[in-house]
């Protein structure tokens, strides 16, 4: 086999994976953009043979529904075939419509964890990961007796991250293993907090706070456990917004039933309220019937905010969250609950989130940061190395991946375009 990352070993996220048979038959794995908090600015990265020309892959397999391993998926020719776990498509409709509303009229073929694909001479099987997308998947691909390994974005601090190296040892040994290293040039990324330490201090701060409004992501759906958890613990109402309770209610998880919870209610935003909503459902009737209808007079929280509570917000709920507090100030906390990328203003398509904090900073609410990386430790990769022994280790999405030699045995550097054979 051969392996060639298109884009991927100096940057992080918007990274693009080839991988050719002995036979000539190529995939390719993730096909998102480059990281962004702003749909509108999406970048393309027309390949020929994916995008356009005459088709050359025989699939595309994703690995997870962040829009930097997914999101460009709309621009693949239709007759190339997209892979994707079952539930992960799901969420990543959901997310999709209520974002960025690009149509995916894609040949899109779901799988199951563990039940093996085969595309001519290759056998790639799916397993899941732990990652702060729900479902996270990483391939194991086999051609001709050789064993490749792409891990996807991981970590083991999450709450599936002991089932991850149950899943590792399932797959044993391989000959090349390609590993993220977003983690490697950031600061104080030697031990990753785990999601549970992360339930402890939320706690702490729930307590000292009556009203805690939460930036993060929907998808992330270990965090809304940490921070649900928590809610629970300190008697405090959870408030979702409309994004969140949709994805609930589509991954239909034993684990995640909290819209049945009586302490849960779903934030309709002023944009659906009774005024706006005939206009509403005018503009695009599919949306409000798939979407706002079932919550619709259910589970419209405008009583539900007095008193004490925990709610998720959206930068997209400022002006809700304005009207709120004119009627119920109190005392109020910002918890940022994401990277901090997404707010650093030498980083492009951050305005919306950094003008969001501001606007609540005004209002008298301080943010404060309460995270955990989504992405491996260096902890992490050495002990994922030690159970699959990779006879060769590459590394993505990563803003330099040369230091990755200086951390993991069996580190071969390769750059964007580069092939390397298995
Ligand atoms: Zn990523
Ligand atoms: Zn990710």
């Amino acid at each position: 086999m051969k392996v060639k990352i298109i884009k991927g070993t100096h940057q992080i996220g918007g990274c693009i994976t080839e991988i050719t048979s002995d036979d000539g038959y190529k995939i390719i794995i993730d096909y998102g953009e480059d990281l962004t908090d702003d749909p509108i600015k999406i970048k393309k990265f027309p390949i020929k043979g994916l995008t356009h020309g005459k088709k050359e892959y025989e699939g595309v397999f994703i690995t997870h529904s962040h829009g930097d391993h997914i999101g460009l998926i709309s621009d693949i020719k239709k007759n190339i075939p997209i892979y994707i776990e079952k539930v992960s498509a799901k969420v990543f409709a959901v997310a999709n419509d209520f974002s960025r509303c690009i149509p995916i009229n894609n040949n899109l073929k779901t799988f199951d964890f563990e039940k093996p694909i085969y595309i001519h001479d290759l056998k790639i099987t799916p397993y899941r990961t732990d990652h702060s997308a729900y479902n996270s998947t990483m391939f194991l691909i086999e051609n001709n007796g050789k064993k490749i390994l792409h891990l996807g974005d991981y970590r083991s601090n999450g709450y599936y991250g002991e089932n991850f190296y149950e899943n590792l040892r399932k797959i044993g040994n391989v000959d090349l293993v390609i590993t993220e290293g977003t983690n490697i040039t950031r600061v104080n990324s030697h031990d990753n907090k785990t999601e549970l330490e992360l339930k402890e201090e939320a706690i702490q701060i729930f307590k000292k706070y009556k009203q805690v409004f939460i930036l993060q992501a929907s998808t992330n759906l270990d965090r809304l456990k940490t921070f649900y958890d928590a809610a629970k613990e300190t008697g405090k109402k959870f408030i979702v917004d409309i994004a969140t309770a949709n994805i609930l209610k589509t991954i239909n998880d034993e684990n995640f039933q909290y819209l049945q919870d009586k302490d849960v209610d779903v934030w309709l935003s002023n944009g659906y309220s009774k005024e706006n909503i005939e206009f509403y459902k005018k503009k695009d009737a599919d949306f409000y019937d798939k979407y706002i209808a079932p919550f619709d007079n259910v589970k419209r929280s405008k009583n539900s905010t007095h008193g004490e509570y925990v709610m998720l917000v959206k930068t997209s709920m400022l002006k809700d969250i304005k009207y709120n507090l004119q009627k119920y100030r109190d005392n109020a906390h910002l918890i940022y609950s994401m990277w901090l990328g997404y707010r650093d203003e030498k980083r492009m398509n951050t305005e919306k989130t950094r003008y969001f904090i501001k606007e609540l900073n005004k209002l008298n609410i301080q943010d404060e940061y309460l995270h955990t990386s989504g992405h491996a430790d260096i902890k992490t990769i050495n002990k994922v190395l030690e159970i699959i022994k990779p006879k060769q280790v590459i590394g993505i999405h990563t803003e330099d991946n040369t230091l990755l030699l200086l951390k993991l045995p069996n580190y071969v550097i390769v750059n964007d375009n580069e092939s390397i054979e298995v």
